[in-house]
């Protein structure tokens, strides 16, 4: 257990807990997972039971209102099996798409899609990305028109994670022209939820290279009649909800990327001191020892600013700097990391079944999913260089994607 100011005896017994929950029931079938390309019901449902999926979510809707650094734990331990799939998977589920719904979702969509979603009964993905838009939400092109009770969605969602298996989508859409109130082309965004068995929708497998577990897809929607009621929080206030989302979005991201990194440490490690070559064990030449003592220190100081982050944010804050911060300085060490563990495995590290070549393959994804680094670099630079902090610029964020 890492001593730290920010952890209590409670959150350390709930890791022991979790880490013992995640190698009996993760463990054995994760690399399977990986290989079928996702997870299975069976295992939606045992996280739900533990209450894994709502842990901080409020109890009014089901969820365990557990405090954020409960979460850390959970996610630190989720990334440490050193699947990435599978932590894309749950945390989208946990802590992207089943977070709109909780923090403006009206009683109905709580109660018949939140509720079931953290019970592990049902699972949900995030489609905001399309084959046109990306980090910049101001070409996102789907619509949802209004049409008497209902609005019909018409466009292509891409690199939907839990797309192949979601048994609903909260879908970005525009619900009105951009009226340039706010950030160039994001005044008209919504939210909605939309059922993955609705007629014209059309869901493609989208196989990638690493994060093989999280079942990425696109989504095609060609004239859905979706319930109006269905409307997340206020039409047109998609991008406001967005800009708050995203922030726990690349905590998560970094805190993830965390746990992913211990693991890549661990394995290293192990490696280093098992390998023998030219009389003595690879851990005790110089070349390899430096390596690590670069990467831990790096992870050291990684640690310190997530969990900074996190405390900014559980204060009430909205901590985009720091969160931006923490999210690009984690995956960004986590690429590093997974190469250098790669090149010190030597060929054993580069076979395709390798825990090395896995890791390398899922760092890379992190760097890019929830927002890419360059997104990262503009709102810290943004941030640092303005002259007026009350402007508002850089806090919020413009209109890139986190
Ligand atoms: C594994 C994976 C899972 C994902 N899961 C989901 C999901 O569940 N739901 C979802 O909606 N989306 C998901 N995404 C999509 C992700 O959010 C987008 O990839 C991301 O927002 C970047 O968009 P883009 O890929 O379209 O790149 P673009 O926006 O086209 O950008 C391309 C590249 O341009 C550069 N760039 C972008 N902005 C700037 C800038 N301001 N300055 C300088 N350079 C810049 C970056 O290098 C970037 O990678 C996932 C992506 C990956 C890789």
């Amino acid at each position: 257990m890492v001593r730290s100011p920010y952890f209590t005896p409670d959150h350390a017994a709930f890791r022991e807990r979790t880490r013992e929950f995640l190698t009996a029931e993760v463990m054995p079938s994760a690399a399977a997972w990986e290989r079928e390309g996702g997870l299975p019901r069976s295992l939606w449902k045992s996280f739900g039971e533990q209450g894994y999926l709502g842990l901080l979510h409020p109890r009014s809707a089901g969820g365990g209102e557990r405090d954020l650094f409960t979460s850390v734990v959970f996610l630190e331990e989720l990334g440490r099996t050193g699947f990435g799939g599978l932590r894309a998977a749950v945390s989208v589920h946990a802590y992207m798409a089943t977070h709109y719904l909780a923090a403006a979702g009206t009683p109905g969509l709580r109660r018949d899609y939140l509720g079931p979603a953290l019970r592990g009964e049902s699972v949900a993905a995030l489609a905001i990305t399309e084959p046109g838009a990306g980090a910049d939400l101001s070409g996102l092109t789907t619509t949802a028109e209004r049409d008497g009770d209902c609005f019909v969605v018409r466009g292509v969602k891409t690199m939907v994670s839990n797309g192949t298996v979601a048994d609903f989508h909260v879908v970005a859409v525009r619900t009105s022209p951009d009226t340039g109130s706010g950030p160039h082309g994001t005044t008209g965004l919504s939210l909605l939820v939309v059922d993955s068995d609705l007629p014209g929708v059309t869901t493609t497998p989208t196989p990638t290279l690493g994060w093989c577990a999280a079942g990425t897809a696109t989504v095609a929607y060609e004239d859905v009649h979706v319930p109006a009621d269905r409307l997340i929080g206020r039409a047109s206030s998609g991008f406001y909800y967005l800009m708050r989302g995203l922030q726990l979005e690349r905590l998560v991201a970094a805190t993830l990327a965390l746990g992913g990194m211990e693991r890549c440490l661990d394995d290293t490690r192990h490696y280093l001191t098992e390998r023998r070559l030219f009389g003595s064990t690879l851990s005790e030449l110089q070349a390899p020892a430096h390596r690590i003592a670069d990467l831990a220190t790096e992870l050291a100081a990684a640690r310190q600013l997530v969990h900074h982050a996190a405390w900014l944010y559980e204060q009430g804050e909205l901590p985009t700097t720091e969160c931006s911060m923490a999210k690009l300085y984690t995956t960004e060490l986590a690429c590093r990391m997974a190469d250098a563990s790669l090149q010190l495995q030597g060929a054993h590290g580069y076979l395709d079944s390798s825990g090395a070549a896995r890791t390398y393959r899922d760092a890379r994804a992190a760097t890019i999913a929830a927002g890419p680094s360059e997104v990262m670099r503009d709102l810290i630079g943004h941030a640092v260089l303005r002259t007026r902090p009350s402007s508002g610029a850089g806090r919020t964020g413009g209109q890139e994607r986190a």
